[in-house]
């Protein structure tokens, strides 16, 4: 019994030194760095259109037997909270598709640096992915690529800023103290503190953003004060944010983009070919013309404020095996709608609690 407790305890302290890091995902090659032309010319884009609406679908992995379930849907709507609460200053919000669950044993314990590829067949198309795992052995979550158009988080964390985190690499963001590491892991391109002068670097080194102050990952302690003591290539003292949500520091204190960190996520979200795709219509009309019936085959109409269904002249009809979700803010059924789903069909009409 003694040596069974010990392995208990030795096991459980391995576990939870590999949690120690929030996230592994590194900037790869050279920095996407956009031109003040592109930023202006994007101004009024993003004046006009905001708030933009990220569609996601939440994936939830568990063992091949279903047991060890990575997380529970109560608890995702509690990381989905914490993330819009820290975009929605930034204009942008978020649309929960769906949450599926996945019996995989392998897959609930993912190895991101070697099995990546295994999640595309799980990848539900038109949203950006969010996976669930029990274990991601060595982080707590990864976005595999910046930008990317899915990511991996461990499910069931305390920390649930973990989420935006990730999130915050899919649209574009870098570590605040991204070094730029080379193969042989030395740093190529890390930002300097000035903001003026020869030493001034911060639009082309780190995260390539001047609002964020330059960030060696010194370390942040329980009252969210830095701890470090390091000084950059001029010698002049690191005093980074030790509330970014970009930052490793203590993911307690996390909550806060910068101005200029909005601004990078929004252009990401008008100017890359495939998160444009998943970005929501203000308002959307069904059918568009005539009275349309769909008896089979998966479909989403999906909005940011509103959804009208029918109108009296162009009416909908939902039968058969067909699986139709509707949401946004709001949804009217007006009307001419019908819905009569037979044995395996479905209708899910709701009201989109992460965008304000
Ligand atoms: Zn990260």
């Amino acid at each position: 019994m003694k040596t069974l407790l010990f392995f208990f305890i030795l096991f459980a302290s391995i576990v939870s030194q590999a949690q120690n890091k929030i996230c592994g995902t590194v900037g790869k090659g050279k920095p996407i760095i956009f031109s003040k032309q592109t930023m202006d010319s994007l101004k009024l884009t993003n004046a006009i259109n905001t708030p933009y609406t990220v569609k996601v679908y939440v994936t939830i992995f568990a063992d091949d037997n279903g047991t060890n379930r990575s997380d529970t849907d109560a608890h995702i709507n509690d990381y989905m909270q914490v993330m819009t609460n820290v975009f929605q200053a930034h204009n942008i919000c978020f649309l929960l598709g769906g949450i599926k669950q996945i019996n995989n044993t392998d897959l609930n314990n993912q190895n991101v640096d070697t099995e990546e590829s295994e999640l595309t067949p799980y990848i539900e198309p038109g949203f950006l992915n969010i996976f669930v795992h029990r274990t991601l052995p060595g982080y707590s979550g990864y976005a595999y690529n910046i930008p990317n158009t899915f990511l991996s988080i461990v499910g069931n964390l305390f920390e649930d800023v973990i989420l935006a985190h990730e999130m915050g690499h899919c649209l574009g963001l870098y570590h605040t103290f991204e070094p730029w590491l080379d193969n042989n892991g030395n740093p190529t391109n890390k930002e300097n503190v000035a903001r003026a002068g020869n030493c001034q670097n911060c639009t082309t080194a780190g995260d390539v953003l001047c609002d964020t102050p330059a960030d060696d990952n010194g370390g942040v302690n329980a009252a969210c004060v830095y701890t470090g003591t390091g000084k950059d290539a001029c010698n002049a003292f690191y005093s980074p944010l030790t509330n970014n949500v970009m930052g490793y520091g203590n993911a307690a204190c996390n909550d806060t983009f910068t101005a200029g960190q909005g601004d990078r996520m929004r252009t990401f979200l008008t100017t890359n070919n495939d998160l444009k795709t998943f970005t929501l219509h203000d308002v959307l009309y069904t059918p568009v013309f005539g009275n349309v019936t769909i008896s089979s085959g998966k479909g989403y109409t999906l909005a940011r404020d509103r959804v009208f269904v029918s109108d009296g002249n162009a009416n909908l009809t939902v039968n058969g095996t067909a699986q139709q979700f509707f949401q946004a803010k709001k949804v009217s059924l007006r009307s001419g709608t019908k819905f009569s789903p037979a044995v395996g069909g479905k209708v899910s009409v709701k009201s989109n609690p992460f965008c304000n």
